[in-house]
């Protein structure tokens, strides 16, 4: 439905399954343009609940919640990939949906993602299902040194456990409560990186450059787009993958694919989201349009054009961490450290040219929540690189 369309004598709503940072994200897009959002999350504090015109406070799998978010909605889409997918078929029956649930039922459980993946013709890491003892009596020997990750639910390094020899897989899986698993080869990383799509109703698709992500523990920490990041050949093959991956699964909506670049120069896949991506943060600031503009477009039924990057970018994920280390400066720490409340320096980071600071609102920092992201631009890739650097050491990143 196009912008400023009016249902009732209101602006048309769109809807967004989860409140997180990602569905506040999409709200301001699609808010941006014209529209009303109602979002539904059960936590009255959550990041999109708090921005958005309706917030339905209620469960996922909540019928009343459900039909609620139907009646003040246009069309729905998703935030949170563990959204169960019940809900948007629910959804879906009666409202566009985008993505439908079968591509999240797909991305929600790492088995049949890594099948469809290798259906389209892409490599995926090693790896064997565990569900049953017997099964993890018979993992081959090369899958060790492996990682053992839940089937589904996982998120941010959360749900995996290493596992360097045969005599550690019991106890590993008994520690993840023998829940059905994924165990892959530890593969030797040359790099990370990720492609964002759109995919359109008609079947158009447009994508974002290739980013180069650095995961520290398991988080994202630091994502890097600019010419050099990645070798051009792997990012064209980045891109084609993604376009395959998105194309077999008669994709609507944003798509991330997170890729392995291995030691040889190879590319795997390693995962999929069905949304918008913590690696394309960037573009809402690097580019003409951000991956939650398309977001919007592809639910709106909008046209979607290519999106361009005027600038070179790198994005700091602000963790909760943060919070409570406020800056390489040990007077500065000492003074701010032990206070919960203490905010990093912004007043020091704002002022290096070409910082964009983004906070999600959320009420407590915890370590390895993610608060917010620091977006810098700049010229050159040197210069953004530089004034990434002087971020960092103000803040008590690592630098990278
Ligand atoms: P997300 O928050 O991206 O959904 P997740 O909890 O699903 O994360 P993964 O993406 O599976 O976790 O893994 C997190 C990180 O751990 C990867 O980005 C990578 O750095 C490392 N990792 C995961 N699997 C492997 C592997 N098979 N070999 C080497 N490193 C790996
Ligand atoms: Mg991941």
């Amino acid at each position: 439905m196009q912008p400023g369309t009016l249902v009732n004598g209101q602006p048309a709503t769109l809807g967004v399954m989860g409140g997180g940072q990602l569905g506040r994200m999409f709200v301001h897009a699609a808010q941006a343009m014209g529209y009303y959002t109602a979002v539904l999350d059960p936590d009255p504090a959550s990041p999109a609940g708090r921005v958005s015109h309706h917030h339905i406070q209620t469960d996922y799998l909540d019928e009343q919640g459900l039909a609620q978010l139907m009646q003040r909605c246009a069309a729905i889409t998703t935030e949170f990939e563990n959204v169960p997918a019940p809900a948007l078929f629910t959804l879906g029956a009666h409202r566009f949906v985008a993505p439908a649930s079968d591509a999240v039922a797909i991305a929600q459980t790492r088995a049949v993602e890594k099948a469809h993946v290798v259906k389209c013709g892409v490599p995926v890491a090693p790896h064997a299902v565990i569900e049953t003892a017997a099964q993890l009596d018979a993992v081959a020997d090369e899958l060790l040194p492996g990682i053992l990750k839940t089937a589904r639910l996982g998120y941010d390094g959360k749900g995996q456990v290493r596992v360097p020899t045969r005599a550690e897989l019991a106890s590993a899986w008994a520690g993840l409560g023998q829940v059905p698993c994924v165990l892959e080869k530890m593969l030797p990383l040359q790099a990370e990186c990720s492609v964002i799509v759109a995919r359109s109703g008609g079947g158009k698709t447009v994508n974002f450059p290739v980013q180069r992500n650095l995961h520290r523990g398991g988080i994202l920490a630091v994502t890097e787009v600019h010419a050099g990041a990645i070798e051009p050949r792997l990012a064209l093959q980045a891109i084609e993958a993604t376009k395959a991956i998105a194309e077999g699964l008669h994709y609507v909506g944003v798509l991330c694919v997170e890729f392995f670049v291995l030691a040889g120069g190879q590319l795997v896949v390693n995962e999929m989201a069905p949304r918008p991506h913590n690696s394309g943060h960037y573009t809402l600031d690097a580019c003409d349009q951000s991956q939650f503009d398309l977001q919007v477009r592809t639910l709106a039924g909008l046209p979607l054009t290519q999106p361009r990057q005027h600038s070179p970018a790198i994005m700091l994920n602000l963790l909760g961490d943060l919070w409570q280390e406020s800056g390489s400066d040990p007077d500065l720490r000492s003074k701010l450290g032990s206070d919960p409340n203490s905010c990093p320096p912004w007043d020091q980071v704002l002022a290096l040219p070409g910082t964009h600071l983004h906070l999600y609102g959320k009420l407590s920092a915890r370590k390895g929540r993610k608060m917010g992201h620091l977006n810098i631009t700049g010229d050159t890739p040197e210069g953004v690189r530089d004034t990434a650097m002087q971020a960092c050491a103000l803040l008590g990143i690592e630098p990278f």
